[in-house]
């Protein structure tokens, strides 16, 4: 009897590196009913568990599990969602109004927070995420 299985060459998303996902991994996954090939190598995931269990959290690296808070646009009060839980009263941009504020940024108008830090940030070579604004507007620094 012929089986279906071969071994296949997966890339891993953390260190990039190949490995073999044998055709022993492909049925025990079908068994357990997993929908999705591996994504790391065996030292990956064991790196990844261990950091797990130390940490209790996803590394931030993996940019995947991070926590994402339902809340109001400051400025046009759609509803909107943002990697970090929003203090009361600070402001919260959706992507829109970011953009907008961006397009807007630079002449008489006083900068905004979002504005002075994005110019912090290096906003010519490399626009900090609206992520990265809204973040620092709920917990500014300077
Ligand atoms: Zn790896
Ligand atoms: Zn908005």
């Amino acid at each position: 009897m012929q089986s279906e299985f071969v071994d296949r060459l997966l890339t891993c998303v953390d260190c990039h590196g190949q490995f073999v996902f044998t055709a022993g991994e492909q049925i025990f996954f079908l068994d357990k009913q997993f929908k999705n090939d591996p994504k790391r190598c065996k030292p990956c995931k064991c790196k990844r568990a261990t950091l797990g269990a130390r940490a209790g959290e996803a590394p931030v690296a993996a940019g995947i599990a991070r926590t994402e808070t339902r809340t109001e646009c400051s400025e046009c009060h759609i509803e909107t969602t943002v990697p970090f839980k929003p203090t009361q009263g600070r402001p919260v941009l959706c992507r829109q109004c970011f953009q907008t504020k961006r397009a807007q940024a630079g002449d008489a108008a006083p900068p905004t927070a979002a504005e002075i830090i994005a110019a912090t940030a290096g906003l010519d070579l490399q626009p900090p995420s609206v992520d990265a604004v809204n973040a620092a507007l709920q917990h500014p620094q300077a």
